[in-house]
This record gives structure tokens, C-alpha cells and sequence, in this order.
């Protein structure tokens, strides 16, 4: 009856997976939200499918652990704590140091707050939240899963901007991508989909929720990827902007006479979708607008797609072939509509998309015709389990 948790801590907020290890089964989820601001609140789901609510005041990630582990004991999810064997933290920036996940003692968190330089608003609540665990239960096996760490394959060519190679050397100033979680888990779930090695397959992994990611993996390694230094790079997203000009950034600052941080917020908070569309930064919301014929709305969805296309074409170029698209998270999972948009703009690689079981199928399942250029495919991603998986790696 091993158990393994995989917490992901955001500044106010602690995410949490209870799987069966290594049967890999959920027996529970749930999410901590608002820690230390007025109206904090709990939801669990218990094994039988039931939502508890408590909405109490939590002052902090310590509470916030210690509420969600009395709660497992309460509602007889666990009958001890000594069933929790291995924790499993998901953090942001891993910057070069680290390469894969890793077991986390006291240089390790050391090391990943110190990276706070690279994720300011992620790895410091990352850390706070291995803290709080390590409080509560000091002895299980406690590791930490990098956002970065499956884009430390990226090749030089890739990873390097064109500036001042110095700027690399002494600041850091280099591509490291984030979900790398995400992409390497559908990644190999595809190639079992596909029925071959995942060393010899090109795929584009395209990670589309509210952040969203593209990758190129090659032979099951990150190649190239549409983040950069920090998730505010690559295609359009919710609310950040994606790739721009970096002399926008300063022109805008002079003339709305704002500071850098001003500036980086309205690129990450208020850009992307919500920008474009002045509707929301949901695709839902985009989607009905643009049906009442909101041109913002529909631009919203046209950039979307194009920037998609656009990096699927460069990617496909910068590995000479593809073998397979996959599209995971929020709208990768969930938007036909999306899918079906972005096959149909795929016309140079021939896809063809299957609109039966694009529209009407469920879970990780080809939605490619069989006359397609290339595989399609739909993953749904489960980063807490690859969080999980990791764990059970150092597990004595
Ligand atoms: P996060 O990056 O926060 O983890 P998710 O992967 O959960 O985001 O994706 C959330 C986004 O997915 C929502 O903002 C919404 O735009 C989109 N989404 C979810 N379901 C649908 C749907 N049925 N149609 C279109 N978009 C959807």
C-alpha cells in the first residue's frame, strides 16, 4: 500500500495527486487556493468520486500540508501517514544545474532558490512547498521535477540567443523552455500509441492550455522548443504575449511611461487571447464571441492557429521529418474545433484529420485520416503521475 504525492505550489495555491504506487491508480486530488489571502479554501476528492469543501482561513503552505495530510487520515483515504512514502515536487526553473529530476536535500532546495532569479513568481512558492512537506513528513523520499529539465538536450544552436555570447556565460541568458514535464510524458505515451521506439521518432508535441509550449522531440529528446529564458516566448497564449520584437517592449515603455515590471506584466497578464479579443483569456469565451461574429474574437483564434502553424512548419524544417503531432492540456484535449482548424492549415504535410473521431472520441487516440501525411494524435497529458513515476525512481 505505497503512496506517492505529487504537489505542485503556486504563490497562493497547492495542487496535490495521491497515486497508488506503482500500480499508478489516483486515489485522490485536490487543490489548496488562496493560502494567505482572505477566503482560503480546500477541495479533495475522495476515492469514491465525492468533493469535500472547507473553506477556513490558511495562513500558509505549513497549514495548507498539514490540512490537506489531516484530511487523507479524516476522510480514511490513508489510515496512516507512514502509507505516504514519496513526494514528488514540481518546480519551475531548474536553470543547467539540473538535468533530470533529483532527490532534494538541503543544497538541492538551496539551489532551487536561489534559481528564483529565473522564475520569480514559481520557484520561490515551489520551495516554500518542499519546505513545508519536509516539516511534516522529514523521512519519505522526497524529490524534485523540473519544468526545464527535458530541454537540457536542446542543442547549443537552439538554446542560444544572438546576443553578447557573454550574457550566456555570466547571466544565464539562454533558452530553457518550460512543460518539459508535459512533452516528454506524451511523448512517449505516442510512441506506445504508435507501436515504435520512441529513439526513432520525430514528433511535435504541442502543449495547449492556458500556458502553451511546442516541441520538436527527436528520438525522445527535446530538440527545440517554443519558450525561451522564460514561458512568456513562443506562440500566443492566454495571456502572454509570445514571441515579439524586443524593441516593442522598450518603445511601449517610453511612451506609456511604465517600469520593466509594468511592462512584463501586461506581456504575461494581459496579452495573448485576452489582448487580442478584449474578450477573456478563455478559448470558450473566444470561441462563442467569434460566433457573434466579433472579429477581435475571431482575429483571436486566426493568430492562434497561424503561430501554431508556424512553428510546426519550422520544426518539421529543423528536423528534416515528422512522424507524428500530438496535442495535449486544455485546449489540445478538449477543442475539436481547434484540431480541426489547425489540420486544415497543415495542408503542405497533407494531414487529414479523422472529423468522427476528432469530434467524437475520447482519451489518447489517433484523429488522423488514413491517408494522412503524418500520425495526429490527442494525449491527454498527466503531469502528476510523470511527477509520480519519477518519484518511484529513488524510492529505496
Ligand atoms: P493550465 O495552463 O492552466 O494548466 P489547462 O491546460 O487546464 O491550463 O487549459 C485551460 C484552457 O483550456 C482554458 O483556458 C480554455 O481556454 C481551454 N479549454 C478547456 N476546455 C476547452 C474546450 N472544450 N474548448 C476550448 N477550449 C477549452
Amino acid at each position: 500500500m505505497e503512496k506517492t504525492i505529487a504537489i505542485n505550489a503556486g504563490s497562493s495555491t497547492l495542487k496535490f495527486k495521491l497515486f497508488e504506487m506503482p500500480e499508478e491508480t489516483t486515489i485522490s486530488s485536490g487543490q489548496v487556493d488562496r493560502i494567505g489571502i482572505e477566503g482560503s479554501n480546500f477541495v479533495i476528492k475522495t476515492p469514491d468520486g465525492k468533493k469535500v469543501e472547507i473553506d477556513k482561513p490558511i495562513k500558509d503552505h505549513e497549514e495548507a500540508v498539514n490540512l490537506l495530510l489531516e484530511q487523507l487520515l479524516k476522510l480514511k483515504i490513508i489510515k496512516s501517514y507512514d502509507e505516504i512514502t514519496g513526494v514528488g515536487h514540481r518546480v519551475v526553473a531548474g536553470g543547467e544545474i539540473f538535468t533530470d529530476a533529483t532527490l532534494i536535500d538541503d543544497k538541492v532546495l538551496q539551489q532551487i532558490e536561489a534559481l528564483k532569479e529565473y522564475a520569480p513568481l514559481h520557484n520561490g512558492a515551489n520551495a516554500v512547498g518542499i519546505k513545508a512537506f519536509k516539516k511534516v513528513l522529514p523521512n519519505i523520499t522526497s524529490v524534485a521535477v523540473f519544468d526545464t529539465s527535458f530541454h537540457q538536450t536542446l542543442p547549443e544552436k537552439n538554446y542560444l540567443y544572438s546576443i553578447p555570447y557573454e550574457y550566456y556565460t555570466d547571466y544565464g541568458a539562454r533558452k530553457y523552455g518550460a512543460h518539459g514535464t508535459s512533452h516528454q510524458y506524451v511523448s512517449k505515451r505516442a510512441a506506445k500509441l504508435m507501436g515504435r521506439p520512441l529513439e526513432e521518432l520525430d514528433l511535435i508535441t504541442m502543449h495547449l492550455g492556458a500556458g502553451a509550449s511546442i516541441t520538436a522531440v527527436k528520438g525522445g529528446k527535446s530538440f527545440d522548443t517554443s519558450m525561451g529564458f522564460t514561458p512568456l516566448a513562443g506562440i500566443t497564449m492566454a495571456t502572454r504575449s509570445g514571441d515579439i520584437d524586443a524593441s516593442l517592449v522598450s518603445f511601449l515603455e517610453r511612451k506609456l511611461e511604465l517600469s520593466p515590471d509594468e511592462m512584463s506584466t501586461i506581456l504575461n497578464n494581459k496579452s495573448g487571447l485576452l489582448g487580442i479579443s478584449g474578450v477573456s483569456p478563455d478559448l470558450r469565451d473566444i470561441e462563442d464571441e467569434k460566433d457573434n461574429g466579433n472579429h477581435r474574437a475571431e482575429l483571436a483564434v486566426d493568430i492562434f492557429v497561424n503561430n501554431i502553424v508556424k512553428y510546426i512548419g519550422s520544426y518539421a524544417a529543423e528536423m528534416g521529418n515528422v512522424d507524428g503531432i500530438v496535442f495535449t492540456a486544455g485546449i489540445g484535449e478538449n477543442s475539436w474545433k481547434m484540431r480541426k482548424r489547425i489540420g486544415a492549415a497543415l495542408k503542405l504535410f497533407n494531414v487529414k484529420i479523422d472529423l468522427d473521431v476528432n469530434q467524437n472520441g475520447k482519451g489518447e487516440r489517433f484523429i488522423n485520416a488514413e491517408d494522412s501525411g503524418i500520425k495526429v494524435m490527442v494525449i491527454p497529458t498527466n503531469e502528476e503521475l510523470a511527477i509520480a513515476q519519477q518519484v518511484e525512481r529513488f524510492k529505496k
